[in-house]
Formats: structure tokens, sequence, C-alpha cells
């Protein structure tokens, strides 16, 4: 099993103090700490090869290029991606998302077809989708949830049809936590034709999501979720679909061949990377993902569960808590909850005080939250340097706010 404590070691961050309490930081699954060895990765390469890529053949252009190519191999390799051509680095998840949307659905959606997705999908995996659909006359349908938060299969293979162009879901949901049958639900959308898109911001970094056993044909990620830098993600698609798509960007970088009639593309994946890539980010997100294999992947699934298990167990002690979402077992680090009519907002900034950052709000769900009926929730969200002593802060505070607000 993961210690904490040893993993809390390599994160400068997590010694600060606010307030002057000891940071118990519990917004994870809006954006993850970094690891000394990510930092220094990215200092390493401004303070000695700082260079454009793809372009200029002296020393440093050739060590830049060297290890923005060998980032794309390192990610390939973290999903189990058939080689570099199926990894396009983007900005983050969003981008992806938008880039499918826009370069697959744009040429292939039209009237009559339908694209199919859940109702707890964040704001980036919907509005693009609603937007292309929009756009084409194509038809948006939207799987409900069970009561405890799951995706309602039945519900789901009804709105599979010969229609259907294209099924997207989240791998994980950033404010129930539920994991979804990404397999299962593969093999179904296949049958019928279907594309499969997903959302991999929460569910990349907290289990071993391998595109091949998965059988999906893209995937999107953003590196800051799981330790790495800002500004850059992946897009997993399957290079057939790759080859046959637009590109999304145009510009330097993802050309062959410019005259003043036609231009033609560069290969895959620089097609879809256009202009001066991030590329101290990639470098960063490259040594983010050194760290998590070395920590193994199913171990931090393993940990995460017992850290969520032991924080659900203790935040149902409080008798006005209602959590939203399944069992542990079948969720991942993230716990959305309310606390009697404590407004969220008020009870984020009480715990504030006391050090512990949880966040507050409709988590970029607004249709899941009509769903849910609540205007916003609390969400704490863990990762692998989180303690159980962090948790029992945190419920303390909670008892705190209860005192506060009953005056
Ligand atoms: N999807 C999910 C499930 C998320 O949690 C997030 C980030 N909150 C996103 C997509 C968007 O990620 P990014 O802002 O890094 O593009």
């Amino acid at each position: 099993m993961i210690d904490p404590q040893v993993v809390r070691r390599d994160f400068p961050i997590l010694q600060r103090q606010v307030r002057g309490k000891p940071l118990v930081y519990l917004d994870n699954a809006a954006t993850t700490q970094k690891p000394r060895q990510v930092i220094d990765a990215m200092n390493h390469y401004y303070e000695h090869y700082n260079a454009n890529v793809h372009r200029s053949i002296h020393e440093l252009g050739e060590e830049a290029t060297h290890a923005w190519e060998q980032a794309h191999e390192r990610a390939a390799r973290f999903i189990n991606a058939r080689g570099i051509e199926e990894v396009v680095f983007t900005k983050g998840t969003t981008e992806g998302v938008n880039l499918v949307a826009y370069a697959w659905g744009l040429t292939n959606l039209q009237a009559g077809d339908e694209v199919v997705t859940t109702i707890m999908e964040h704001h980036s995996n919907f509005v693009p989708w609603q937007n292309v659909c929009r756009r084409t006359g194509a038809t948006l349908r939207v799987a409900p949830l069970t009561a405890q938060g799951e995706l309602d299969m039945e519900a789901f293979r009804s709105l599979l049809t010969p229609r259907t162009k294209m099924v997207t879901l989240t791998g994980m949901s950033n404010v129930l936590g539920t994991i979804t049958p990404v397999r299962e639900i593969t093999k179904l959308a296949h049958a019928v034709g279907a594309l499969v898109f997903v959302d991999g911001a929460q569910f990349v970094p907290h289990t071993y999501a391998d595109v091949r056993d998965l059988g999906v044909d893209f995937m999107a990620f953003s590196g800051h979720k799981m330790l790495g830098p800002t500004g850059v993600g992946v897009l997993y698609g399957k290079r057939e679909i790759l080859e046959n798509m637009d590109p999304f960007l145009y510009g330097g970088e993802m050309i062959r061949r410019v005259t003043v009639e036609e231009t033609t593309y560069n290969d895959l994946p620089w097609k879809f990377e256009a202009g001066t890539p991030n590329i101290a980010e990639g470098v960063g997100l490259a040594a983010a993902m050194d760290y998590l294999d070395k920590l193994g992947m199913d171990n931090v699934r393993e940990y995460e569960k017992h850290i969520t298990g032991y924080a659900m167990k203790r935040l149902a002690e409080l008798p006005e808590v209602t959590i939203y979402g399944p069992p542990a077992e079948r969720r991942g680090g993230v716990v959305s909850f309310t606390y009697g009519d404590i407004h969220p907002h008020d009870l984020a900034s009480l715990l504030n005080e006391r050090g512990v950052a949880i966040r507050a709000g409709n988590h970029c769900a607004q249709p899941l939250m009509q769903q849910l009926n609540v205007a916003s929730t609390a969400r704490a969200s863990f990762y692998v340097y989180n303690t159980k002593e962090e948790v029992d802060v945190l419920v303390e505070a909670l008892q705190h706010a209860r005192k506060v607000f009953a005056q």
C-alpha cells in the first residue's frame, strides 16, 4: 500500500501553512500538487536545453525535439497506445474534446445522426458536443443515472441505435466520483457502429487506463490533474481514425508542404499540434507519468479506495451530511456532500480558516446539479499524498462549522 507520508516528502507545497495551520489540500479533482521531480524536470529544461522543437538543427533544438518526442513516447506507454502517432499533446482535456467535436464531428455528423452522452458530464465534455450537434443538425441524447448516481445501463442501452455515431462519456465523474463501465460501453457502442470518446480527466489520474484493453476510439486527459503541470494534456485517438480526420488548428508545424495553391499535412501526431507547443509542460508531464508509474497505477487506485472509504465513513458520522454518489469501491477519490442547510460556499470559507482546501459550487456540471436537485455541493477530493489524519481534520472542521452556524 502507498505510504502517503513518504509521498508527501516529494511535494514542497505540502509544507506550507494556511491561516497559521498546516495546509490540508483536498481539492485534487480541480488540480493536483506537483512533486519536486516534475518541477525539477521543467526547470532543467529551461536551464539547459530550452529551444523550439522540429525546427532548428543546433544542439539545443535537437535536445528539445528529442525530449518532446520522448514525452509523447512516455504518454503512449502510460495508456498503452500503439505509438506516438496516437498521442496528440493538447492544452488539456477541454481542448481534446473540442478537437474531436470539431475535427471529427463537423465532417462526420449530419441531421438524423445521434451523439449519446450522460447527465453527469463536465461542461467540457457536454457543451462542445451540444454545439457541434446544433451546427450539424445531429441530436444529443443524454443517458440518466440511477438513484445511486451510477449510469443507468438499461436506459443507456435503449439510446443506442444505428443512428448513434458517437458515444461520449466520462470515465469518472468529477462530482459523484462514479466510475463508468467503459469497456462494456465500448462493446455496446461498437456493436451499433458508433465511436467512443472517453473524458479521462478524472479517470486517467486514478486508475490504469489501458486504451487497447478498454477498446476506446478517443480518450482525453489533463496533465495538471495527475501531478503534472497546467497547460498540457493528451488526446489519444486510434491511428486509422486520426489519419482520416482533418486538422483542428492550422498553421506552422502541422504542415508537410505549403504552396500558394494548397497545403499537405504533417504525419501524426504533429498534424494536430499546430504552432510552438508547450515544451516544458510536456517534459513535466512525462516526469509526472514516471512518478505515477513508479507508485504503480493499481496501487494508486487501491490507496484511493482506502482513503475515500475512510472519508465516507467519517463524514457519514455527521448526522446532517448527505453524500452523493456510489460507495467507495465503485468511485474514485471524490466525495461531494451537503451539510444540513449550510451553504457549500460558507462551508468552504470556514474550512479555509482551518487550512482545509475543498471546493464548493456546481463543479462545471450544471445538468447533473439540476438532476440532483441541488444548486451546489461541497467536494473533498483525494490523491496519493492525503492522509487519514487530514480526513480527521476535515471532519473536525465540519463539526466546528456546525457550531458556528448554530449560534
Ligand atoms: N472533465 C472532467 C471530468 C473534469 O473534472 C475536468 C476538470 N475539472 C475537465 C473535464 C476539464 O479539464 P481541463 O480544465 O483540464 O481541460
